[in-house]
C-alpha cells in the first residue's frame, strides 16, 4: 500500500471537509442560500487579494481570468509590455497576439526575475504601452518577481499603463498588496492557493482599470468582466457557475482567513527555505536566482535523475513534477502551494531521500530531513 502525496503547483491537495462539503446535494445558484454563500466569499476574496474592489468569480481555469481581463480592458492595436521569464509568462504574450494587440515581449532568461533598471528602459523604450504584464510567481521555473517594486517602477515611468499581475501562484503564498501596491490587475486560479479542485478563476481590477473598460463597447460576452461586475452587487455571477466549487471555495476561505493571510505568507516563505535548505543537504543543486515560496525547483541528479520522478510516483506515493520545454529532463518542480505543512515537507524528503538512494546518487541518508527540521524548529522558535 502507499498513500497517494500530491505535490504539484496546481492542481494542489484539497483538505477533506472542503471535499466533502462539495460533495453535498447541489443547490440552485439563485436561490438565497447561494447568494449568501457568494457574499461571504466575496468578502473573503477580498482580504485574500488585499483590495476593495471586487473580486470576480468566474467559471474558468486561470487562463480564462487572463483572457478575461485582457478582452475587458484591451482594444486590438493597443501596445502590451510582456515579460517572458517561463512557460506561463509565454502565454501572455501569445494571447495578446491572438486579440490582435501589439506584444512586446521582453525575455528574461528563465529562472531569473527582471531588474527594476531594466524594466525602466523598457518602459521608456515603449511610452506608448498601455499595459505590463508580469508574473509574480512563475511556476514553470519557480522564480519570484518583487512586484510591489516593478508595479512602482511602472507607475513613475509610465503613469497610464495598467499593471497586470498573473497572481496565479502568489496569491495564498507571497505577499500581494493589490491596492496599496497600485496594481491595476490581479489575476488567481482555484486549483493553486485556494486549495480547491480545478474549475474557478478570479480576477480584480483597479478603479482606473474600471474606467479605461468603460471607455469602449465590450469586445467579448461570456468573459465581460463589467457584466461579471454589475451582477456581483448583488452576490451572484452573470452565468451559471460552478456551484459545486464554490461549496467548497467558501470553507477553503474560512480556513485562510482563521490562519489570517499573513501567517499564511510566512508559513509559505518557511516551508520554500526548509525543503531548499533539504535539497542543498542531499546534494541536489538548487534551480533559478529568485525563488518562489509556492514551488521549490532542483536539478535533477545527472546519474538516473531521470528515473527519479518516475520512481517517486510510482513506488513511492510521491507525485512532484518535472520541467516543461527546456527544463525537460532537467529540474523537478516541488510544490508547497496551499494545503501544505512541516510533515509533508519532511515526508516528502523522506520519500526522495529513499528514492535518490534507490538510483544511486551520492548523499547521506537522514540528511535532507535534518536540514529542513532545522529550518522550521528554528522558525518555530521565532
Ligand atoms: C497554473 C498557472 C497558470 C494557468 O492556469 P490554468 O489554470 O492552467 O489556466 C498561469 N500562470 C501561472 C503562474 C500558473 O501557475
Amino acid at each position: 500500500m502507499r498513500k497517494p502525496r500530491l505535490f504539484t503547483p496546481g492542481p494542489t491537495p484539497v483538505p477533506e471537509h472542503v471535499l466533502l462539503r462539495m460533495a453535498e446535494p447541489i443547490i440552485h445558484h439563485r436561490h438565497a442560500e447561494f447568494i449568501a454563500l457568494m457574499e461571504r466569499v466575496n468578502r473573503h476574496l477580498q482580504t485574500l487579494f488585499c483590495t476593495t474592489q471586487p473580486v470576480l468569480t468566474l467559471t474558468a481555469s486561470g487562463t480564462g481570468a487572463a483572457e478575461a481581463a485582457m478582452t475587458t480592458l484591451f482594444k486590438e492595436g493597443e501596445k502590451g509590455i510582456n515579460i517572458n521569464n517561463g512557460k506561463f509568462a509565454e502565454r501572455w504574450g501569445k494571447m495578446m497576439k491572438t486579440f490582435g494587440m501589439t506584444a512586446i515581449d521582453v525575455e528574461i532568461p528563465w529562472g531569473n526575475a527582471i531588474e527594476t533598471e531594466q524594466l525602466r528602459d523598457v518602459l521608456k523604450q515603449h511610452p506608448d504601452a498601455s499595459s505590463v504584464w508580469l508574473v509574480h510567481s512563475e511556476t514553470s521555473t519557480g522564480t519570484y518577481t518583487n512586484i510591489c517594486e516593478m508595479a512602482r517602477t511602472v507607475r513613475e515611468t509610465l503613469p497610464n499603463a495598467l499593471v497586470c499581475i498573473d497572481g496565479i501562484t502568489s496569491i495564498g503564498a507571497h505577499e500581494c498588496r493589490m491596492d496599496e501596491w497600485d496594481i491595476d490587475v490581479v489575476m488567481t486560479g482555484s486549483q493553486k492557493g485556494l486549495m480547491i479542485p480545478p474549475g474557478l478563476a478570479f480576477v480584480a481590477l483597479s478603479e482606473r482599470a474600471w474606467q479605461k473598460a468603460a471607455s469602449f463597447k465590450s469586445r467579448n460576452f461570456y468573459f465581460d468582466l463589467k457584466k461579471a461586475r454589475e451582477a456581483w452587487q448583488e452576490h451572484s455571477t452573470p452565468w451559471t457557475p460552478a456551484v459545486s466549487l464554490v461549496c467548497g471555495l467558501a470553507p477553503a476561505l474560512e480556513m485562510m482567513m482563521e490562519e489570517g493571510i499573513e501567517n499564511i505568507w510566512h508559513r509559505h516563505a518557511t516551508l520554500s527555505r526548509g525543503l531548499r535548505s533539504g535539497f542543498e543537504a542531499l546534494n541536489l543543486k538548487l534551480y533559478g536566482t529568485s525563488p518562489s515560496h509556492a514551488v521549490s525547483v532542483a536539478y535533477l541528479p545527472e546519474k538516473g535523475g531521470k528515473d527519479f520522478v518516475k520512481l517517486l510516483k510510482k513506488d513511492l506515493g510521491i507525485t512532484v513534477i518535472g520541467g516543461q520545454d527546456q527544463l525537460k529532463d532537467v529540474i523537478f518542480r516541488t510544490s508547497h502551494l496551499g494545503y501544505y505543512d512541516e510533515a509533508d515537507m519532511l515526508g516528502a524528503l523522506g520519500a526522495m531521500e529513499h528514492a535518490l538512494h534507490r538510483i544511486g546518487h551520492e548523499f547521506e541518508a537522514g540528511k535532507g530531513v535534518y536540514a529542513a527540521q532545522r529550518v522550521f524548529l528554528e522558525a518555530a522558535r521565532r
